[in-house]
């Protein structure tokens, strides 16, 4: 397996200034490609350190990756340094001159002539196009070794590492790793561990579990020669796991419920509107952040104010004094009302406590009523967070919601 080494140059990393993201987005990339990185380093912008640093990181690994110092000052030493102390020797790259010079001239700027530094590169070596930037990248092979220097700007570095440099050192690859997320909701991440503890204990593919704000997942990762032959080790994994939780499955590698959710109902064909309380719209807005909720998405009122849910959805008066605001009665009605007066297919509603205080009847932040009204169905759903925590209760009412949703449409209309 090829070995890696990476070169963090700067000064401003070394004083804690900045932190060293590029080596962990690097880290992680390579060992998707099965290259071992043994070695990470520091390194200021000092050129004796600098080139004692690539020297050492040459003579132990196959590659070497140092990012930062590729700008046109002084202190940006990266590429004379590293091509020194690799045998290269660096000459003017028109290509990339012309392209700096156009870069200041498009934004009407002169352009100071220590810009044109950036045009050196490696005499034999590969430029990489930086299109975030003006700083080219660089890559270099020799005796087996390869040099790769990247800018420091993670914006300009890191589609520079996947659009070149990666097929720069294709031919260190010895492995592809493919990880796929099964996300669940309505399950906590011990009892969903618990289901799968004997997956848990599986070599390749691993099974992992992770959780989030009101959701818990299992992450499939395999190892193989070929991305294909990664998914068909995680295939039959995924397949368990779903039969073996059921329901609270709502997608594999969906980034978010609201995706599930709004995919659902646009295969459905069915609409939606809410009616939404302490949530104050987080269940409209997550719908329709998502791309075509136009489709799938008719109506959204916030009744914060009792007479409001009473005027506008038609919640009776007598609800509300017999069961209160934060009452499955309410919600079922709140439900009702917002389906009536918008004509979706589904009507859905919040009401609860967020917090931090306590409600004047005593009842805890985080309890949370929830309600769907559909032809036929009225559902309703109570939910205790035990947080007290205004962000993540509200956060969470809105998850379930938007989960309510999501069963309810994926069992055909019925939960
Ligand atoms: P430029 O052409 O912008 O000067 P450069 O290649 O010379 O790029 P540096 O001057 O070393 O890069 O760093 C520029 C900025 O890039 C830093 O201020 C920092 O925001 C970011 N950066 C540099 N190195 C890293 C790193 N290892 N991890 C995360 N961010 C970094």
């Amino acid at each position: 397996m090829a070995v890696c080494e990476i070169l963090s140059v700067g000064t401003e990393i070394l004083l804690g200034d900045i932190l060293d993201t590029n080596s962990r987005f690097l880290s992680r990339k390579l060992a998707e490609m099965g290259i071992s990185v043994l070695h990470r380093a520091a390194v200021g912008d000092n050129h004796e350190r600098l080139a004692e640093a690539v020297s050492t990181a040459l003579d132990r690994s196959d590659i070497v990756i140092a990012t930062g110092g590729l700008g046109p000052t002084p202190d940006d030493i990266t590429a004379e340094v590293c091509c020194r102390v690799f045998g290269f020797s660096l000459e003017e790259n028109k290509e990339v001159a012309d392209k700096i010079r156009g870069y200041f001239s498009r934004r009407g700027i002169e352009m100071p002539l220590n810009n044109l530094k950036q045009a050196l590169v490696p005499a034999g070596g590969t430029v990489f196009e930086n299109r975030n930037g003006t700083a080219p990248g660089m890559g270099m092979k020799k005796d087996g070794k390869c040099l790769i220097l990247m800018p420091g700007p993670p914006f300009e570095m890191q589609p520079m590492f996947e659009e070149s440099v990666v097929p720069f050192i294709e031919e260190y690859r010895s492995c592809t790793i493919v990880s796929h997320e099964v996300r669940t909701m309505g399950i906590g991440e011990s009892a969903m561990a618990e289901i799968c503890s004997d997956l848990l204990e599986s070599a390749n593919p691993t099974v992992a579990p992770y959780c989030k704000p009101g959701e818990a997942l299992l992450r499939v990762t395999a190892k193989a020669e070929t991305a294909e032959k990664a998914d068909e080790l995680c295939a039959p994994v995924i397949e368990e796991i779903r039969s073996r939780l059921g329901n609270v499955v709502y997608g594999v590698d969906v980034s978010c419920i609201e995706e599930a959710a709004v995919a659902l109902l646009k295969e459905k064909n069915l609409t939606v509107a809410t009616a939404e309380s302490c949530t104050g719209g987080y269940v409209a807005k997550r719908i329709t952040d998502i791309p075509g909720a136009s489709s799938v998405f008719k109506h959204g009122v916030i009744t914060y104010a009792n007479e409001v849910k009473e005027k506008v959805l038609g919640v009776k008066h007598s609800t509300l004094e017999k069961f209160g605001a934060v009452s499955e009665e309410t919600a079922l009605e709140m439900a009702a009302g917002i389906r009536r007066i918008s004509g979706a297919d589904i009507g859905i509603s919040v009401t609860g406590f967020a917090g931090p205080d306590s409600d004047e009847e005593g009842k805890a932040p985080g309890l949370i009523y929830i309600a769907l009204d559909a032809e036929g169905v009225r559902l309703a759903e109570k939910t205790e967070t035990g947080r007290n925590d205004r962000e993540y209760n509200r956060y969470v009412s809105a998850s379930r919601a938007l989960n309510l949703i999501r069963k309810y449409t994926e069992g055909g209309g019925r939960p």
